[in-house]
């Protein structure tokens, strides 16, 4: 899988800028291009001005002093990924992490920010942990390696404001969780699941009841929520067996029915 079907495979939203698959080094900056880790930075920026990514030109081109590629992705205020280079780039510099070193050894996200205390949008944090996790699965390592620039080096101070112990946690619960996990479900979300839940139960053990091993028994399909027939059951049915089954079947599509329905009554639709 490459680098953009992977960031999306994590949920993350992804513009390919073009080159991409081309741009960086193969070998240089501390050997052949063998990304074992990850490096988050900010762009310090001149601030938010209605840009979702102001750095990406310099982040491609590079500057002066600094040939281009800055990164291999650049991490927009509304968390979308811009990926601009596959190969090496030049973003770590000297120091080092877990045993790795040199720009070979790493992978690099450029998150903007001014570093000057501006806030860090939450979809933008938790784009930054996705992208992490994405990269590990990528490359195989775990978040152990993913690291700040200041933790690479003292002579850094990015990514300013994030607690870099908090963003391993984050990218450990995601890798352990996989990608498709749902939000945690708030105490209304949660309530409204329970009675769904509840009637559920309650319509399948009386269709199964009244099956009584004659008449054919019905039940909700999990994927499509519509009654289906089942097999003719002989014999003495398990009814709250049967139903406690088939709800666990439901929970997850059903919670997803649920956060999908609160998100539209909340958006006013
Ligand atoms: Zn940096």
């Amino acid at each position: 899988m490459n680098l953009p079907d992977m960031l999306r495979k994590w949920g993350v939203n992804v513009v390919e800028f073009p080159g991409w698959q081309t741009r960086g080094w193969l070998s240089g900056y501390g050997g052949a291009w063998n990304p074992r880790g990850v490096v988050c930075h900010h762009t310090a920026n001149g601030g938010y001005r209605g840009i979702d990514a102001p750095s990406l030109n310099v982040c491609v081109n590079g500057r002066p002093d600094l040939a281009g590629p800055l990164c291999q992705i650049v991490l927009g205020y509304s968390g979308t990924a811009y990926v601009i280079a596959a190969l090496g780039a030049n973003h770590a510099g000297k120091g080092g992490w877990a045993n790795l070193s040199g720009n070979a050894s790493v992978w690099g996200i450029e998150a903007e920010n001014t570093g000057l205390g501006e806030a860090w949008p939450a979809v933008q944090v938790d784009a930054f942990h996705r992208c992490c996790a994405a990269l590990g699965e990528l490359s195989g390592f775990g978040p152990e390696m993913v690291c700040g620039h200041k933790e690479w080096t003292p002579t850094k101070i990015d990514p300013a404001g994030l607690d870099m112990n908090q963003f391993r946690s984050a990218v450990a619960a995601l890798l352990d969780n996989g990608p498709n996990q749902e939000d945690e479900m708030n105490a209304e979300q949660e309530a409204i699941l329970r009675d769904i839940q509840g009637w559920v139960k309650g319509n399948i053990a009386q269709a199964v009841g009244a099956g009584n091993g004659k008449v054919p028994l019905y039940a909700i399909a999990a994927d499509t929520n519509v009654w289906v027939k089942v097999k003719p059951t002989t014999g003495t049915v398990d009814t709250a067996a049967v139903a406690a089954a088939l709800v666990e079947s439901l929970g997850d599509s059903l919670a997803a029915e649920v956060a999908d329905e609160l998100g539209k009554r909340l958006a006013g639709e």
